[in-house]
């Protein structure tokens, strides 16, 4: 007995361009409503609309870094269909020659690598934004319609919604990579729908596909998935089946919810754009894109692999997002020793950002500062566990390390003279430790040091408490 999860994504994301798709309007998030605006983005009759060069640069980039292929003879086609943030009537996208056919994402699981396939990625423009208001208005702002996106879709290749998330993460860093899109999902320029339904393994019975529209973030994402997943095989398990609907996930209740039947694609009744002209792309543009690509994300885990000798796992967390991979590589200029300067990020730096939920640009803390704090630690002049108190320190103030130890005077006691006098002291009031440790005990000397480091507040040199403990120790 068993149920096997079927998904497949369509992602949007929009292109960070200047201008929009086809006219000369900004192409900007957070302005004034209805100030980015001209006849063509609101399809006023006689408004000839232009295709934006840059947005097909873009496109054709997100294409070769997902391993698509370009196709060169591709055209425009119109989607008709009435929506009230969407004035023409119709949406300028592409339908049966897509830019870019296939492709691929692979993706790290526990037990091995795994390859999701993509159906395609296409070139649409973007629709107005609506805003419900408490008075039953809605409001609408067409600054976003016309701005360009690309449409990725993927194979249904993914069976768990764990699966889904690691998919929507590598894709998110590779458009980062390179640039093309800033996939910032709180802003709408990173949107997924989710296509799913459920086998069952035994009989073969399956549910019809549902679609969840609009998802706005990874853990909503998650979530929808999870639900539904259930949804399908409560469903399947009473001999019912789910019907085949377009569905939104409810934030507040945590759960789906029906919008509407699925329209087929008869219903769009696509057809060319009769105002632009076929779109040809010369091979020689492509070659010039993919050589002018930058180190995409598998590449640069293999060079920080061969590089700098770091474990797979922690080349894969450093360069899971563009700029991480770019601290750490700042940071290794202060302090050339790679293998340190990973465990400190991958250990205090992460754990850090990930309880305050921010990425390493949104910190003060600089790759010079780190850099500096790893060699006052590695030179011995703080100990190991006065660096960790110093970067919470420079996390919380933004000083740098330097100044931190000279206010608090946390130089670490190398001097054997003043350690031996703490060791001495702390024996004289441990007799009993002291005989724990002649009897064997191993556990006696881990609390001596404990209690010396503590008396020394913390900045005795453990290394050296260490030696001229056991020495002291064997000499009573
Ligand atoms: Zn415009």
């Amino acid at each position: 007995m068993g149920y096997k999860t079927i998904i497949g994504l369509e992602i949007h994301t929009e292109l960070m361009t200047k201008t929009k798709m086809f006219c000369s309007c900004a192409n900007s998030f957070g302005n004034e409503a209805n100030t980015n605006c001209c006849p063509v983005c609101v399809g006023l009759p006689g408004a000839l609309p232009v295709i934006n060069e840059t947005a097909i640069e873009y496109a054709i980039k997100a294409g070769i870094a997902l391993n698509s292929n370009i196709i060169t003879n591709t055209r425009m086609d119109r989607k008709n269909y009435f929506y009230s943030d969407l004035v023409k009537g119709y949406q300028i996208s592409q339908d049966d020659l897509p830019l870019c056919e296939g492709g691929f994402i692979e993706i790290e699981l526990g037990d091995g690598t795994k390859k999701v396939n993509l159906q395609r990625i296409h070139i649409e423009e973007d629709t107005g934004k609506q805003t419900h208001t408490t008075e039953g208005d809605t409001l609408i702002d067409y600054n976003r319609s016309g701005v360009p996106l690309i449409e990725i879709v993927t194979k249904p290749d993914m069976n768990t919604p764990e699966e889904a998330r690691l998919f929507l993460e590598k894709l998110r860093a590779t458009l980062k990579y390179i640039e093309v899109s800033d996939c910032k999902m709180e802003e709408g320029s990173l949107r997924c729908d989710v296509n799913i339904n459920v086998v069952d393994s035994e009989t073969g019975e399956k549910t019809n596909i549902t679609e969840i529209k609009n998802l706005n973030s990874f853990r909503g994402a998650v979530k929808a998935m999870e639900f539904e997943e259930k949804r399908h095989i409560a469903l399947l398990k009473e001999g019912k089946n789910t019907v085949r609907e377009t569905r939104r996930w409810d934030e507040v209740k945590n759960e789906t919810i029906t919008m509407r039947q699925k329209l087929g694609v008869a219903d769009y009744r696509f057809a060319a754009d009769g105002d632009l002209a076929p779109l040809v792309i010369d091979n020689k543009w492509i070659e010039d894109i993919r050589s002018n690509l930058p180190e995409l994300p598998h590449d640069k885990k293999e060079r920080f692999i061969d590089e700098y000798n770091l474990e797979p796992y922690d080349a894969g967390v450093l360069t899971a997002s563009k700029d991480l991979a770019a601290f750490y590589e700042e940071t290794i200029k202060y302090v050339n020793d790679p293998k340190l300067v990973s465990n400190w990020i991958m250990g205090d730096v992460l754990r850090r950002l990930k309880d305050e939920e921010v990425e390493i640009e949104d910190v003060s803390l600089t790759p010079k500062a780190l850099g500096q704090l790893i060699s006052i630690v590695k030179d011995g002049k703080i100990n190991n566990n006065t660096g960790k108190k110093v970067l919470k320190e420079m996390f919380d103030t933004g000083k740098d390390p330097e100044t931190i130890v000279k206010e608090q005077g946390l130089i670490q006691i190398s001097d054997e003279g003043e350690l031996k006098g703490i060791i001495e002291k702390i024996l004289d009031e441990n007799e009993q430790s002291i005989i724990d440790f002649k009897n064997g005990k191993d556990r006696a000397l881990g609390f001596l040091v404990g209690q010396i480091m503590k008396a020394s507040r913390g900045k005795a040199n453990p290394q050296l408490v260490n030696k001229m403990l056991t020495d002291m120790l064997n000499e009573r």
